[in-house]
């Protein structure tokens, strides 16, 4: 399986076939990789098993669960079948719906504690339980402020109508919790995994990492081959998402450089330190891009080009906006741009 991979000069995935839906392939002593599909352009997540023993029981510890549809549903029931034992803990990286989508049907299947931090999990019950009334115009203020035609603005409306938002991809999520903090130790098998928290992509995102098989498992905050998405959306227009990732991204260099890492898509790979860098190196490319091109005044929608090279659907539009607005609020945070609203309604940012 390529354990002995050590070439850090660039990220290498292991050597091992990637698994079928629903499927597991050995990846370590007592870890599975398990991978569902996802119906986006990224058609697939994966999911890591580890074997585990709670209260003398001998089972599985399952790191995310796949997005909540059913085809999910039918994959992980084919698969309980010949696992043959139980699912012991549901450990969820972070709120997103291919991480938490299925984890209350696993909870409620198996009985078995459901493992987030706090405020991942808050958020996830926040936002699957949907607008619960409350107006909508400043959903609508932000896709101005973004300087996305009126349009957009109107079929995003009428798709909000419609919608009843993210819990259409996320069965209901169990009413407890177990919290998982920075610095915390879960105990799963004989391997103590450390929590480390990563932020930016989702506000508080476990990645757990185990220092006797240098082993770490990253989830969406460090992935090989794509970088996770870094936006800022309306519940918090003023976040600064990029400012917390870049600031959670260097402690990980302090791990050994042979870790394997396991990330929730693509393959798991070797390089975490040169990743890291890449990943730092990637932000700091599109923030010089953007420092150029905001010498004369530029809305968000106007700066896609500077960070996408190719063409956008609508639903990328979205996340590729979201983007493009972390990118201008570090800059505007870091007092090196305006942010002022033009006759449109529009952000503008000019460099200083
Ligand atoms: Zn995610």
């Amino acid at each position: 399986m390529g354990t002995n991979a050590t070439n850090t000069q660039q990220v290498t995935f292991i050597d091992a076939e990637i698994p079928h839906a629903g499927k597991l392939q050995k990846v370590a002593t007592g870890i599975y990789w398990l991978r569902m599909p996802l119906p986006f352009d990224l058609d697939h997540i994966n999911l890591y098993l580890l074997e585990d023993n709670q209260n003398g029981q001998e089972g599985y510890a399952l790191i995310d669960t796949g997005f909540g549809s059913e085809k999910t549903q039918l994959l992980w029931e084919q698969l309980l079948e010949v696992l043959a034992k139980p699912i012991t803990k549901v450990i969820v990286t972070h709120l997103h719906p291919d991480h938490i989508g299925m984890a209350g049907y696993l909870v409620d299947k198996f009985r078995a504690p459901l493992y987030m931090s706090q405020t991942e999990y808050f958020t996830a019950r926040a936002l699957s339980a949907g607008a619960c009334g409350a107006s909508d115009w400043q959903d609508e203020q932000y896709l101005v402020r973004c300087g996305l035609s009126e349009e957009y603005v109107q079929t995003a409306r009428n798709k909000r109508k419609q919608n009843s938002g993210m819990g259409q991809a996320i069965r209901p999520i169990p009413l407890q919790f177990y919290r998982l903090q920075e610095g915390d130790k879960i105990r799963i098998g004989g391997r103590d995994w450390q929590v480390y928290i990563g932020r930016g992509h989702s506000p508080e995102h476990v990645c757990l990492f185990n220092n006797e098989s240098n082993i770490l498992i990253s989830g969406d905050h460090i992935l090989p081959g794509i970088t996770p998405n870094i936006g800022v959306y309306s519940t918090e227009p003023d976040a600064n998402s990029l400012q917390l990732y870049l600031d959670t991204l260097p402690q990980f260099t302090g791990l050994p450089e042979n870790t394997l890492v396991l990330p929730a898509h693509r393959q798991p790979f070797y390089g975490l330190h040169v990743r890291i860098n890449e990943l730092i190196g990637h932000h700091h490319e599109h923030l010089d891009n953007l420092r150029d091109f905001c010498k004369s005044g530029k809305t968000i929608e106007q700066c896609l080009p500077v960070l996408f090279k190719r063409k956008l659907s609508p639903q990328n539009m979205f996340f590729a906006v979201a983007e493009a607005y972390s990118h201008l609020n570090y800059l505007y945070f870091a007092g090196e741009c305006s942010r002022k609203i033009n006759a449109q309604g529009h952000f503008v940012f000019t460099l200083e």
